[in-house]
């Protein structure tokens, strides 16, 4: 791999150049293995541990297709899906590799014993299938990870809606923990010139995720002036959350669990912030079977306190059934509640009557679709969205870094050099990151 960074370090190397280079039989990635997938049974989610179940060895380069892309991958971001892959929760995923495996004969190619994770890059194009034209060797990327067939009309207007649709590096295989990823050419969109490797990589997933599930029509549609309840405020969703609140006139109210978190929702420009440790809410009793109303009461009497007595437009669910009940509680009459997850259990308990007697809606929201995702990332490249990098880990410590998530013990994204020898590297727009300096480095040292 060594003459593919010397290519991409040169900083003089051309398309022409980086067509010419001789591709590698294998390749350095992080996967996990099919005979691990029972390694955890009988503990409980929390003492799952990736380490043990994440390697990083060599694998084999897959077989390039038509509209496909090989990517060298200088730096890449753990997602919760990673998470979730490593302990086999709440399904092993090579049930869907198996599954997207039968699909045609370019598919089978996913379904290996081994699954390469990863759903965030920042690199160069190595080589491009036939009836590519608009990404070509030597382009500087990002992608997206959206992987769609788009051969029914289900998607044709909103491209989450392809019966087909898969999160790479997730629910396909060749993902972007990894020296070389393989993605669908549309999945590619330019690099943030003015971020080095890691940082360009890291808004990836969870950027276009809270794109679409606040400000997109597809999701929350929200507008100046709207109060919305930001749960994890400062984790990998909620950075990218509280920034669009705030860049669209909104005021956040966000939830974090410590001193720590709550400094860096302030330093994003954030007013009303809750430490819901401080404040002990127990939603739950403690076994976890009964909900406590007056809780629920108790929070939104807090978010009045804070907001002048005004409800919330809109909650940006995720921590799921820990929270839901809450969530419905504390929105305001014919607001709404947007989520895309469920951390904490997917068995969502809420009392409907708040729901139906005042109107209130719940949105489903997944991922983005390929023009929400363009959008996100454009308003990275303009400087109007930053990255939320705290922590960096080489690909070696892959396992380390995703436990870190696992634990909730980072803040915002914690990225992983891939091929790029160290961080720092690979900014071409010195200028516009001089401006936005101090916002790119919120989340660091902490
Ligand atoms: P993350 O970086 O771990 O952030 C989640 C935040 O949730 C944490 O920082 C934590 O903040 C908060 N949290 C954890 N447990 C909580 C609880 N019991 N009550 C209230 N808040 C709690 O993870 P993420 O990347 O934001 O992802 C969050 C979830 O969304 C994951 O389940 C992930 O799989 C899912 N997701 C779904 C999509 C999609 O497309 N559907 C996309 C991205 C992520 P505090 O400790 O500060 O409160």
């Amino acid at each position: 791999m060594q003459h593919i960074l010397d290519a991409i370090q040169s900083g003089e190397a051309t398309g022409q150049d980086f067509a010419a280079l001789d591709l590698p039989e294998s390749y350095r990635a992080a996967f996990v293995r099919k005979e691990d997938v029972d390694m955890f049974e009988g503990l409980s989610i929390k003492d799952k541990d990736p380490r043990k179940s994440l390697h990083v060895d060599e694998v084999a380069l897959p077989e390039l297709g038509p509209g496909e892309a090989l990517v060298a991958v200088m730096a890449s971001a753990i997602n919760y899906n990673t998470v979730w892959t490593s302990i086999f929760e709440p399904v092993s995923t090579f049930g869907f590799l198996e599954r997207y495996g039968r699909l045609s004969d370019l598919t089978r190619r996913h379904d290996l014993p081994y699954h390469v994770v990863g759903s965030d890059l920042s690199g160069v194009v190595l080589k491009t299938g036939a009836g590519v034209t608009k990404w070509k060797p030597g382009d500087r990327v990002v992608a997206h990870c959206l992987s769609v067939e788009l051969e029914s009309p289900d998607g044709h207007d909103d491209t989450m809606l392809d019966n087909e649709q898969r999160i790479w590096g997730f629910e396909t295989n060749f993902g972007g923990l990894a020296e070389v990823a393989m993605v669908k050419a549309n999945q590619l969109m330019p690099k943030p010139e003015h971020l080095t490797w890691e940082e360009a990589a890291s808004p990836g997933l969870v950027n276009c995720t809270a794109y679409r599930q606040l400000v997109s029509t597809n999701g929350g549609n929200m507008k100046q002036g709207d109060n919305v309840l930001i749960w994890g405020a400062s984790g990998g969703l909620g950075g990218f959350a509280t920034q669009y609140a705030l860049n669209g006139g909104a005021n956040p109210v966000c939830v974090v669990s410590n001193e720590e978190k709550a400094a860096i929702a302030r330093s994003m420009g954030a007013e009303l912030v809750i430490n819901r440790s401080e404040e002990d809410y127990r939603f739950w009793n403690d076994e976890g079977t009964e909900q406590n109303p007056q809780e629920w009461k108790r929070f939104g009497a807090r978010i009045r306190e804070l907001t002048g007595g005004e409800d919330i437009d809109i909650v940006f669910e995720h921590p799921g059934r820990e929270t839901f009940g809450a969530s419905v509680y504390v929105t305001r009459k014919g607001g709404t509640i947007t989520t895309c997850a469920s951390t904490t259990g997917y068995m969502h308990e809420y009392d409907n009557r708040y729901l139906w007697m005042n109107l209130k809606r719940i949105i489903s929201s997944h991922f983005a679709n390929y023009r929400e995702s363009w959008e996100a990332n454009r308003l990275v490249a303009k400087g109007r969205i930053h990255p939320t990098l705290s922590r960096t880990y080489s690909l070696e410590d892959v396992g380390q870094a995703t436990l870190d998530v696992h634990r909730n013990a980072h803040q915002g994204k914690v990225g992983v050099l891939c091929l790029a020898p160290e961080e720092g590297l690979g900014v071409l727009d010195q200028e516009m990151r001089d401006q936005h300096l101090d916002a790119i480095n919120r989340f660091r040292g902490v």
